[in-house]
């Protein structure tokens, strides 16, 4: 049994058949997490879809519109780079949801993943990227719009730059955005996030990880968030399909394990989502994000022992 809570549903698999993005894996992370003996069938939580109200505080009323009624022109729908559905509409509205869940249960008991969103490329008028709408922003703009919270910070770790991040967030100093990056890599252009990383191609697990300690540090220093969103991605491994980056399995351990050292060692609460990860083999993309798990619940220990 785990020490917090993970939101999950059936409804988030996109269905994409055969498609780069596996989005069977939420599925197949839930069921390896069971098997595995990590977490029991108590630790999940099942999400109710965002509202509207929720997703039009971080998206244009146009864009919504065009979402739920099947109306997106040709163009916006091949930006997606997903086949739009309606279905495909409420799979990204059952995520949000989600993260605002996650949200919620991390402000409640210190930490919480989404087993699913990190849909970092939504932007407020158009989705990009296999993102359609931003489940994070649309968390955070729900928890200050009950007043759960002012400050947030979001860890964006994911080969490719939170592009969507950057443009809700970039005029906003209550939310302090991170993302360490591919540099070469989608999204182009990259509006600037409060802190960019760009990395070379081919970086490895030192070089990625002393980069990475070094802006966590900076960033604690600069900004005392009330919750934290690490946006997981498991594409910086080396062999991702989308990424370039040259991180290893284990390398990917210490990087989760880093994020989640310095949020307890500051005080921060954590709410995980997934986003990318597109691995030769699914079953490397599942061992990442179940590693993501690991180490949220391996600082979760530490922190209940130290109080
Ligand atoms: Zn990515």
């Amino acid at each position: 049994m785990l020490p917090f809570k993970l939101i999950y549903d059936e409804g988030y698999d996109l269905n994409l058949g055969t498609h780069v993005f596996p989005s069977q894996k939420y599925r197949l992370i839930h069921d390896r997490l069971l098997a595995d003996g990590v977490a029991t069938r108590e630790d999940f939580l099942a999400p109710e879809p965002a509202t509207d109200e929720d997703v039009r505080r971080v998206h244009s009323q146009d864009y919504v519109h065009k979402l739920k009624n099947g109306t997106l022109s040709r163009d916006e729908e091949a930006w997606l780079e997903v086949p739009y559905s309606k279905e495909l509409s409420r799979a990204c509205w059952l995520a949000a949801g989600g993260s605002i869940l996650a949200g919620r249960r991390a402000l409640a008991d210190g930490w919480a993943a989404n087993i699913g969103g990190g849909f970092h490329h939504a932007c407020p008028d158009h989705g990009e990227g296999f993102c359609v709408i931003h489940d994070v922003a649309i968390a955070i703009r729900r928890l200050q719009s009950e007043g759960a919270i002012e400050r947030a910070m979001v860890v964006d770790t994911d080969v490719h730059q939170g592009n969507g991040t950057a443009a809700i967030f970039g005029k906003d100093a209550s939310v302090f955005t991170l993302s360490i990056h591919q540099e070469h890599n989608y999204p182009h252009p990259k509006p600037p996030s409060t802190v960019d990383v760009n990395l070379a191609d081919g970086t490895g697990d030192d070089e990625y990880l002393a980069v990475l300690e070094k802006h966590l540090q900076q960033a604690f220093r600069d900004f005392s968030p009330q919750l934290l969103f690490y946006v997981a991605g498991a594409d910086p491994y080396r062999e991702d399909q989308l990424g370039g980056l040259a991180l290893t399995m284990e390398g990917l351990a210490q990087r989760d394990a880093l994020v989640c050292d310095y949020a307890r060692r500051n005080a921060a609460p954590v709410a995980i989502a997934l986003a990318g990860g597109y691995a030769r083999r699914v079953a490397d993309t599942v061992s990442i994000h179940v590693g993501t798990i690991l180490a949220a619940r391996d600082a979760a220990v530490l922190k209940a022992r130290a109080r």
